[in-house]
Order: structure tokens, then C-alpha cells, then sequence
């Protein structure tokens, strides 16, 4: 046994930890690989890893004994309890200042729970957000590590190393304490559901409004993947959109109208709802997916409940191409805006530093999301850290006005024609929320007040809350 030789372990041989071992290797560190079921490694060493620096164990206890101290141990595994049994395995196994990473998709509050229970016994917990699935685990994921601070110098050089780059920055930089890196994981799987949401509201207005077919909607995607949009899933739309079937059919017009979900982005609209920030784009685009899932229930009402008498846009077909292509990139900045209103408020609540920044760059490659788009974010946040709001940067100011008219003119088509548009229609009303100096909220407050003797605050006398007896009865 080469005692000691081991720069980390990798416990988890499905496709994340596989391709990140893999990773790991090209980049000169020897990696301890481990399994639940040990025959995988076997199997993993026999034929994934053969001819690379890669040790199999075959046990826990070997593969501690494997590593240099302190000792980096990173888990890939399923979230949840497999976390926690792998951890309460390790503990005796490792001693003081040793790291445990988990690197898969764990709820942030596990991950605070998770920091404290191992800070006790003297061992440092990082939860990382590790993103771009397979190929960016094999060739330069996205990497959020957050938890201990003092963890971070001892697994720096990996995490830098195996990460994507954009302009020879890496895509990974320590997000906060606790559970900020799987936070920050969270908030860009919702994104990434807004993203696609947007996507396929463009999708459907081309193919309902405009009769479009699908090449003619890939060179579209094609177009707009060349200027503001250009991003990963717009480029990847454009694939899909020309790939054919065996019998020759569009491929993606026989996939059945129902969309799935793991969770992450209903647990971004769950801890929005929970610190009270409006991620109305996100929850839009969760209750899309779920509203796609009534597949039986809508070809039945589709029977019963009528729209407009037409779904086709009669203008100018091209000039309503360029006002989606508009709509869809504005309603995008409102979506980051939010995001990143959700981030800054949870770092207010739990006490985290986040660096805004540092989270645009790192979601600027190796991610499902990444995109030219969040280089704009990122020199937002570098000219201004304590930006209040995305909308009120000013690059983000004109792009927004500049596109607002074709939006308007979007949304509000795609309601006459009776086609749905939540993101696009929620992305708007909140961007005129905010910017609304006077809401009607003071009715709702005159309505509490009516009903429960709620008191409201009056205008003319800040901080002063009273009560009035609305019908004059006793
Ligand atoms: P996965 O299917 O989520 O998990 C499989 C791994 O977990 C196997 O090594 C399995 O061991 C182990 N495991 C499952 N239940 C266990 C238990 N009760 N006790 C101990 N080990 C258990 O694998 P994955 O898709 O590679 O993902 C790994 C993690 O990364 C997950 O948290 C996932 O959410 C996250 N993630 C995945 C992607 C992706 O694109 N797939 C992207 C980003 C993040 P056995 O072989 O013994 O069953």
C-alpha cells in the first residue's frame, strides 16, 4: 500500500465523481477513489482509470490510510442521508483539522447543520456547488465552495486547477461560511430553470404566433447566440431545435409537454417566499413545470375552455422575431436581479460576506448558465460591490430601456393571442413594481386594519402605527 501519497479522496464513483477524478488526474493530483459498493472501484480502476495516478481502495479505513494530511476526503454522492452515514464513517477515521467536502447538490441548511457537528469534533466542512453535469466535471466544472474558511488554502490549488476558466480566470473562488457555496449552488439552479422557462416561452411564441418551423427557429437561436444571448443554452437550444430523428421528424416536436424537476429550483422559491424577496421569475418557472405536469388534465380542458379566435401575430414576422429576442433579454436581467437580491438578503440574515463578483465569474464558465451575460454582472459588481440592485447599474439601466418597448409589445401580444408567457409577463410587472414610487399596498394595509385592527403607518408620520374603527361601530 503507497502509504501517504493521496493529494485527495473522492468517495462516489457515479458519473460526477468519475469525471472529476478524472479531472483531478490530468491535472497532476493523485486521487483515492472509494465507493459505496466496492465493486464499482474495481470496475472504475479496470477500465475509466486505467493507465492514470489513480488509487483504488477497498475500504474507508485504506483510503484515509492513503492520504497526505490533512487529509482532503470530497464526497460524491447522492444528497442526503448518504451524506450524512458517509460522514459519521469518516469522523473516527480522521483527526483534527482533516477536510470533508461534499461536492453534491445538499440543501444549504444541511450544510450549515453539517459545518457546526464537524467544527465540534475539530474537522472542516466544505459544501461545494459543483456544476456543469458530466462534461464540465470531466473537463472544468463550476466550483462554489463554501463552510470553513480555514479549509479553503489546503484545497485551493485543486478546485482552481480543475475548474473552467474564462480568460484565464478560474470559475471557482471560496464563496462564504456555512453553507453559502451550496447556497449560491441553489440560486443558480434556479436561474438556470428561469433560463430555460425564457427559452421556451421564445420557443413557443415562434412556433404558435409565428408558425415557425423548427430550422427556421434554430437559425434564429443560431442568430442570438451571436450577440447579448450568446450563452450555453441558447446554443444548445439551436442543436436541438435541427436535430432529426431516425424517421427524418424533429426530434424535440415528439418529446412529450411535461418537465420534471429534482428540487433545486423549489427550494430557491421556497427560501425566497421564507426571507421575503420577490424571485417571482424563478417561481414562475417552477410553477411552469409544474403546470406542464398536468398533461391529462390539459388536453382535457383544452377542449372545454376557449381562447382568442387566432394564435397567429398578423405583422411583421421578422420585426416580432427581434422583440422576442428583446423581451427574453430583459426579462433575463430582471431574472439575475432577483437572484442576486435573494443572495444579498440571506447574507444580510445569516451574517455571510458574499462577493457578488466572484459569483458572476464563477458562474461565467464550466456552468449550465454561463454566458457572455454574466461578464456585464460581474463589472457591475466591480465598480460598485454594494450595488443595491442589478436595474440600477447603469449598463444594466440602458439595456433594459432600450429593450422595454419590444417587451411591452411582447407581452402583451402574447396575452391578446391567449399564449402563455408567465416569465415574460412576471419578469415586466416586477420591473414596473419596482420601479413604482406608490404601489396600492396602502389599501391592503386599510384592509388589515378594517378587518383585524392590523394598524397601518401613515405617510405624513413615519413610524407612527394606528388603528382606526373603519364602520363606526363600537
Ligand atoms: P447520484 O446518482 O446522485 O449518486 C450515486 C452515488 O451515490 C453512488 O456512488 C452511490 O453509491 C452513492 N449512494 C447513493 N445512495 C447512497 C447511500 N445511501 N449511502 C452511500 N452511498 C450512496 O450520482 P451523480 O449523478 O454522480 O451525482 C452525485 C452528486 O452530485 C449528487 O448530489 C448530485 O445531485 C450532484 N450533481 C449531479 C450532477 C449531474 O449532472 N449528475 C450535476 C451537479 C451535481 P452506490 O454505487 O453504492 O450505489
Amino acid at each position: 500500500m503507497s502509504e501517504g501519497k493521496g493529494d485527495i479522496a473522492l468517495i462516489g464513483l457515479a458519473v460526477m465523481g468519475q469525471n472529476l477524478i478524472l479531472n483531478m488526474n490530468d491535472h497532476g493530483f493523485t486521487v483515492v477513489a472509494f465507493n459505496r459498493t466496492v465493486d464499482k472501484v474495481e470496475r472504475f480502476m479496470a477500465n475509466e482509470a486505467k493507465g492514470t495516478k489513480v488509487i483504488g481502495a477497498k475500504s474507508l479505513e485504506e483510503m484515509v490510510k492513503l492520504l497526505k494530511k490533512p487529509r482532503r476526503v470530497m464526497l460524491l454522492v447522492k444528497a442526503g442521508s448518504a451524506v450524512d452515514d458517509f460522514i459519521a464513517k469518516l469522523v473516527p477515521l480522521l483527526e483534527a483539522g482533516d477536510i470533508i467536502i461534499d461536492g453534491g447538490n445538499s440543501e444549504y441548511q444541511d450544510t450549515v447543520r453539517r459545518c457546526k457537528e464537524l467544527l465540534a469534533k475539530n474537522l472542516l466542512f466544505v459544501g461545494s456547488g459543483v456544476s456543469g453535469g458530466e462534461d464540465g466535471a470531466r473537463y472544468g466544472p463550476s466550483l462554489m465552495p463554501g463552510g470553513e474558511p480555514e479549509a479553503w488554502p489546503f484545497i485551493k490549488d485543486i478546485f482552481q486547477s480543475i475548474s473552467a476558466k474564462v480568460d484565464n480566470e478560474p470559475c471557482c473562488d471560496w464563496v462564504g461560511p456555512q453553507g453559502a457555496g451550496h447556497f449560491v449552488k441553489m440560486v443558480h439552479n434556479g436561474i438556470e430553470y428561469g433560463d430555460m422557462q425564457l427559452t421556451c416561452e421564445a420557443y413557443s411564441l415562434m412556433k404558435d404566433a409565428l408558425g415557425m418551423t423548427c430550422p427556421e427557429m434554430a437559425e434564429v437561436f443560431g442568430d442570438w447566440n451571436k450577440g447579448e444571448l450568446d450563452s450555453f443554452l441558447i446554443e444548445i437550444t439551436r442543436d436541438i431545435l435541427k436535430f432529426k430523428d431516425t424517421d427524418g421528424k424533429y426530434l424535440v416536436e415528439k418529446i412529450k409537454d411535461s418537465a420534471g424537476q429534482k428540487g433545486t429550483g423549489k427550494w430557491t422559491a421556497i427560501a425566497s417566499l421564507e426571507y421575503g424577496v420577490p424571485v417571482t421569475l424563478i417561481g414562475e418557472a417552477v410553477f411552469a413545470r409544474c403546470l406542464s405536469s398536468l398533461k391529462d388534465e390539459r388536453v382535457s380542458a383544452a377542449k372545454q375552455l376557449k381562447g382568442p379566435s387566432t394564435t397567429r401575430y398578423e405583422g411583421d414576422k421578422k420585426a416580432f422575431v427581434e422583440a422576442i429576442r428583446q423581451a427574453l433579454y430583459a426579462s433575463k436581467i430582471v431574472s439575475y436581479a432577483q437572484g442576486f437580491m435573494l443572495m444579498r438578503e440571506t447574507a444580510k440574515v445569516l451574517g455571510w460576506k458574499l462577493n457578488f463578483g466572484g459569483i458572476a465569474l464563477m458562474w461565467r464558465g464550466g456552468c449550465i448558465i454561463r454566458s457572455v451575460f454574466l461578464g456585464n454582472i460581474k463589472h457591475a459588481y466591480e465598480k460598485n460591490p454594494e450595488l443595491e440592485n442589478l436595474l440600477l447599474d447603469d449598463f444594466f439601466k440602458k439595456e433594459i430601456q432600450k429593450c422595454q418597448e419590444s417587451w411591452r409589445k411582447v407581452v402583451s401580444t402574447a396575452v391578446l393571442l391567449g399564449i402563455p408567457t408567465p416569465a415574460f409577463s412576471t419578469a415586466l410587472a416586477f420591473y414596473d413594481g419596482y420601479r413604482s414610487e406608490r404601489l396600492p399596498a396602502n389599501l391592503i394595509q386599510a384592509q388589515r386594519d378594517y378587518f383585524g385592527a392590523h394598524t397601518y403607518e401613515l405617510l405624513s408620520a413615519p413610524g407612527k402605527f394606528v388603528h382606526t374603527n373603519w364602520t363606526g361601530h363600537g
